[in-house]
């Protein structure tokens, strides 16, 4: 005779008497409390800097100034950015600029060298070396000029759209306290 204890080990066993019988998995109750739905967090946030317009904003960044105040250049060198603005404490360490200012200066400086090279060999008959003597020291100049000022105006983008990254872990407690 098979023990109710073996039955229950099979999904498909016999009673007592013989009868064929179908043992339902038991479903238990979720403990777990997932939301049917989730619903992403449409309210805007605060901005975390006191911003000016569109265009103050964008002047003051392709000027290489904090795009919040003006006051202080946003850099502390060629391209590296000043943690906070010493004048209005603006986060600029906080942009994450990346690889975009990079990239938005060879989409414009190579456009623009590509259709002075053909304006300016239209007939073809320029000599390579004069080519070379001319473009390759135009480019380098072109980008090393372009690069900062795009920086700049990625900066004033970034944080007139509240574009941040997050605080790290450790210095969040001290923004509560001052907070
Ligand atoms: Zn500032």
């Amino acid at each position: 005779m098979q023990s109710p204890s073996h039955l229950q080990r099979n999904p498909i066993g016999r009673n007592m008497a013989g009868e064929l019988i179908v043992f339902r998995e038991r479903i238990q109750p979720v403990s777990d409390p997932m939301p049917n739905e989730w619903r992403p967090q449409r309210a805007a946030t605060p901005p975390v800097v006191a911003m000016p317009g569109w265009a103050t904003a964008l002047r003051r960044g392709l000027a290489m100034r904090c795009p919040a105040c003006g006051e202080a250049s946003a850099f502390a060198g060629y391209l590296t950015v000043q943690p906070v603005c010493p004048h209005c404490d603006a986060p600029l360490g906080r942009v994450p600029c990346d690889d975009a200012p990079p990239y938005i200066t060879l989409l414009i400086a190579l456009h623009f060298i590509i259709i002075t090279m053909v304006l300016a060999d239209y007939d073809g008959g320029m000599n390579w070396i004069t080519s070379m003597l001319i473009f390759v020291p135009l480019t380098i100049v072109l980008l090393l000029a372009m690069l900062r000022p795009i920086k700049g105006a990625l900066l004033a983008i970034m944080l007139k759209i509240n574009m941040l990254r997050p605080l790290p872990p450790s210095a969040k407690p001290a923004a509560i306290v001052h907070g």
